[in-house]
C-alpha cells in the first residue's frame, strides 16, 4: 500500500461523523467538564450509544490498512475537547497495551470489558508510570512474584498519574519480574475488575485535560490468576532467558506499547492545535483596532500562516508514521517520536500564540484557547516527553546508545 493524504470516500465520511460529536456533544459540554474536573460520564455514553466509543470502531480504525482512520479520528475527537477527548480515548492506551503483548484469547477475554457496552460503559488504565519511574522506565519498583502453587500472580507497588486509575474496570499494570534484568525483567499483568488490593490514594489536580480522571494507585497484595500475565507464562520466560544471556529480541512491553500509540497521540496535538487556530483566526478577522480589523497587521496575519504551516507540517509527520506503523515500514529514524514531538510542540506553541491574538479575552474563561493550552501542554510531557522523543530520534539517527 503507498502512502496518500488523499481521503478515500470511507475515511471522510468517518472523519465528518466524528466532526459531527466533536462539534455537537463534545463542544458545548467541554467548558463545564473542565471546571467540575470530573469524568463526563454522559458524554461517554453518548459515545457508546452511537457505536463510537466501542471496541469495534477502535478496531475499525486500526483496521485500516492506509493507517489514516486513526489519526483522522483522533484530530476530530481532540478539536473537540481535549479533556473530554483523553476521557473517551484513555482507554485506547490499556487497549494498546493489551495488543501489544497479549495472546488472542486474552484480547477476546479483556478488550470487550474495558469498554463495557452502550448501556454500562466502562473505562480502562494502562500503569506504568511510577513516582521514580516515569521517564526512566527502568528504574519501575512494582514487583510481580509468581506463585506456583496457587497459579497466581502476587503484585505489589505504587503507580502514578494512570488515566482513569482507580475508576477502570480493567486496569494494565507494568510490573518487575526479574529485577536483575532492568527493563528487559518487565511484564504486563491485567488486573481483573473487582481485584482486591487495588486502591486509588489520590486523584490528581491538574493543569489541564481536567475532564480525564488521572490518579496514583497503591497495589498490595494484588493476586491476579496466571492467565493475567499477558503473552503467557512460557513466552515471559523465554524472554526472560534471551535477556539472561544478553541476547536480543522481546522489546520491553512498556516501550512496545508507546511504539504503537505515538503517532495516535500526535494527531490528538493536532487536534487541540487547529482549534485554537481556527478561533484566532475568526476572532483576527472580526477584532477592530485602529480603524481595521486586527489581520491586517502582518505580524497577526503572518502568525496565523506560520500556525497554519505548522499545523499542516505536524499533521504530515503524524500521518507518514501512522501509514508506516501500520504497514511495519520500520521506523529507522524514530519517526513515530518524531511525530508527536513535532505535534506536541506545535499544540504548545500554536495556542499559546492564539492567547496572543486574542489579546485579554485570550487570557479569559470566555473563550476556550486558554482551555486549550493548559490542554495542549501534556502533550510535550506524556507517553515520553519532548527530551525522551528527541532521545529516541538521536538513539535512531546515531546509532549509538545515547541516554
Ligand atoms: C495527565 C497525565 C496523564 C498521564 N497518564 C499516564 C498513564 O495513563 N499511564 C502512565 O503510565 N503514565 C501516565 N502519565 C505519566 C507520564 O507518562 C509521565 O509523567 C512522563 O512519562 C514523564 O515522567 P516524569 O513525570 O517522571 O518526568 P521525569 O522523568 O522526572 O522528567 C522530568 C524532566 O526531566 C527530563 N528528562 C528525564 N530524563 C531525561 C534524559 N535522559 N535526558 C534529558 N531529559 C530528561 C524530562 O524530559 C522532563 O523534562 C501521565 C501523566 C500526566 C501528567
Amino acid at each position: 500500500m503507498a502512502f496518500s493524504t488523499e481521503l478515500t470516500e470511507e475515511q471522510v465520511e468517518l472523519r465528518d461523523w466524528v466532526h459531527g460529536f466533536a462539534k455537537d456533544v463534545m463542544r458545548p459540554a467541554a467548558h463545564e467538564w473542565d471546571e467540575r474536573e470530573e469524568t463526563p460520564w454522559p458524554v461517554i455514553q453518548e459515545a457508546a450509544k452511537i457505536g463510537l466509543y466501542s471496541f469495534e470502531s477502535l478496531a475499525t480504525w486500526f483496521g485500516d490498512p492506509t493507517g489514516l482512520s486513526v489519526p483522522v479520528t483522533q484530530e476530530e475527537l481532540f478539536w473537540g475537547d481535549a479533556g473530554i477527548g483523553l476521557a473517551i480515548m484513555g482507554t485506547g492506551l490499556a487497549v494498546a497495551g493489551i495488543f501489544a503483548a497479549g495472546t488472542p484469547d486474552q484480547l477476546v477475554e479483556w478488550v470487550p470489558q474495558c469498554f463495557g457496552d452502550e448501556k454500562d460503559p466502562k473505562v480502562a488504565a494502562f500503569c506504568s508510570s511510577e513516582p521514580e519511574a516515569g521517564s526512566d522506565v527502568s528504574n519501575m519498583r512494582t514487583r510481580a512474584v509468581y506463585d506456583e502453587a496457587n497459579d497466581e500472580w502476587v503484585i505489589n507497588g505504587a503507580k502514578a498519574w494512570a488515566t482513569n486509575g482507580g475508576i477502570a474496570n480493567v486496569h494494565v499494570v507494568q510490573a518487575v519480574v526479574d529485577k536483575d534484568l532492568g527493563s528487559r525483567g518487565q511484564a504486563a499483568f491485567i488486573v481483573p475488575p473487582g481485584t482486591a488490593g487495588l486502591t486509588s490514594t489520590k486523584k490528581i489536580k491538574k493543569h489541564g485535560l481536567r475532564a480525564s480522571h488521572t490518579a496514583d494507585l497503591f497495589l498490595d497484595e494484588v493476586r491476579v490468576p496466571g492467565r493475567c500475565l499477558l503473552g503467557g507464562k512460557d513466552k515471559l520466560d523465554e524472554k526472560l532467558a534471551r535477556a539472561r544471556e544478553g541476547r536480543k529480541g522481546g522489546s520491553q512491553a512498556a516501550m512496545a506499547t508507546f511504539e504503537l500509540t505515538r503517532p495516535t497521540v500526535g494527531a490528538m496535538a493536532v487536534g487541540i492545535a487547529r482549534a485554537a487556530y481556527e478561533y484566532s483566526l475568526e476572532y483576527a478577522k472580526g477584532r477592530v483596532t485602529f480603524g481595521r480589523p486586527i489581520i491586517e497587521n502582518q505580524s497577526i496575519s503572518f502568525l496565523l500562516a506560520d500556525i497554519k504551516t505548522e499545523i499542516d507540517a505536524a499533521r504530515l509527520l503524524v500521518w507518514r508514521a501512522a501509514y508506516m506503523g501500520r504497514n511495519n515500514v520500520p521506523f529507522a529514524n524514530a519517526e513515530g517520536s518524531m511525530s508527536k514531538l513535532k505535534a506536541g510542540r506545535v499544540a504548545t506553541w500554536s495556542t499559546e500564540r492564539a492567547i496572543q491574538i486574542l489579546g485579554g479575552n485570550g487570557y479569559t474563561r470566555e473563550h476556550p484557547v486558554e482551555r486549550w493550552h493548559r490542554d495542549a501542554k501534556i502533550f510535550e510531557i506524556f507517553e515520553g516527553t519532548e527530551q525522551i522523543q528527541q532521545l529516541v530520534i538521536a538513539r535512531a539517527i546515531s546509532g549509538l546508545h545515547l541516554r
